[in-house]
């Protein structure tokens, strides 16, 4: 028995605590003489735990996730607020990207919170998403590069956008603007592997828009009361699009956010939302953590926030199945 354990077995506090400071992790040189991980037995630990997956993302390059055969245009959409549709957009390209994915964030949403959560400036008169609709200016001259990765850029979305609801309205092929935008030369020479659309939570024209320009709808599901309420309207409306504007648009991805597993709640939306989206719902589920919320107010993903948080690893899953299942579709 170690000699630091009790009669028990059970390692003590003390003894965890010095046990951690003495092991030596990856790509650190910390370390306690006498007290590393060659000569004494410490078990399990939840900072070894956490300093391990850290260690899985901060070093991706031990993981590879693969190309997909063709440019993935996914709308990330829910109308209803707050469900995680930006943080799953913002965390997931960050996901893709730190594998050495290029993938470009467009931000639909005039809060302009995806830009906050990717470090892009967003205040009024930068380079935006407002002018790209307009055909003022290119996807390609709108991009910024997001501080979290350098193959991770976002079309910013200002104050502008607010009013282009409206505007929009008048306009000639009003619900084409950003699919006409994205089949440019420009992007082309971009050549990015993802597209992902941050929606404002509502249903109106730029909704439409991102829902035209996709190919794919990932819609995350709070696991909460009323999570399934008003879902009913949005696949009407996915339905309306695919059959009058853009018919290769399918619901590719289902993914439950804020999952607290201590709640029966939460299984219950759970197995409600696998009954009825089958597969297309990812086994991968986004625990509710505070590091996933903090992380915004840093100008930061979770991914780089708290890498080794269960909510830093639960993302990077969630794009590992997303990328994975890609494959699965192709060779089937
Ligand atoms: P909106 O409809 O306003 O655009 P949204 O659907 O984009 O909202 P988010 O902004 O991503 O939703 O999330 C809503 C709030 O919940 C935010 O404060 C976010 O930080 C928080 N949040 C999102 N996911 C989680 C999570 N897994 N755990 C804890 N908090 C979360
Ligand atoms: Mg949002």
């Amino acid at each position: 028995m170690n000699r630091e354990t009790d009669e028990t077995g059970r390692v003590s506090r003390e003894t965890k605590s010095r046990a951690v400071g003495g092991m030596r992790f990856p790509g650190t040189s910390e370390g306690d003489a006498g007290l590393s991980s060659e000569n004494i037995d410490i078990g399990w630990t939840p900072i070894m735990e956490e300093a391990q997956r850290a260690t899985r993302v901060l070093h991706p390059e031990t993981l590879d996730l693969p190309r997909p055969a063709q440019r993935r245009i996914i709308t990330v959409a829910n109308q209803k607020g707050g469900v995680g549709k930006t943080t799953s957009t913002v965390n997931l390209a960050a996901g893709l990207a730190i594998h050495g994915l290029n993938v470009l964030v467009i931000d639909l949403d005039p809060q302009g919170n995806a830009s906050t959560a990717l470090g892009v400036e967003h205040r009024a008169g930068v380079p935006s998403v407002y002018e790209v609709l307009l055909g003022e200016n290119t996807v390609h001259d709108a991009a910024a590069q997001s501080q979290q990765a350098t193959t991770l850029h976002c079309v910013p979305a200002t104050i502008d956008l607010a009013g282009s609801e409206i505007e929009l309205v008048t306009m000639v092929a009003r619900e084409s603007r950003l699919k006409q935008a994205l089949d440019s030369k420009v992007v082309e020479e971009m050549a990015p592997d993802y597209i992902l659309i941050d929606c404002p939570p509502s249903l109106g024209l730029l909704t439409v828009n991102a829902l035209v320009a996709a190919h794919e709808v990932l819609i995350p599901i709070q696991c909460e009361y009323y999570a399934l309420e008003g879902l009913g309207q949005l696949l009407n409306n996915i339905e309306l699009v695919q059959s009058h504007l853009n018919p290769s648009l399918w619901i590719s991805t289902v993914l439950l956010t804020m999952y607290d597993g201590r709640t029966k709640l939460a299984d219950q939306v759970a197995s409600e939302v696998r009954d009825y989206f089958g597969d297309r719902a990812l086994r991968t589920v986004i625990p509710r953590s505070v590091k996933i919320s903090e992380a915004p107010g840093f100008g930061q993903t979770v991914l780089s926030y708290d890498p080794g948080s269960r909510g830093s690893m639960s993302y990077l899953d969630a794009a590992r199945e997303i990328a994975e299942r890609d494959v699965t579709k192709e060779t089937a």
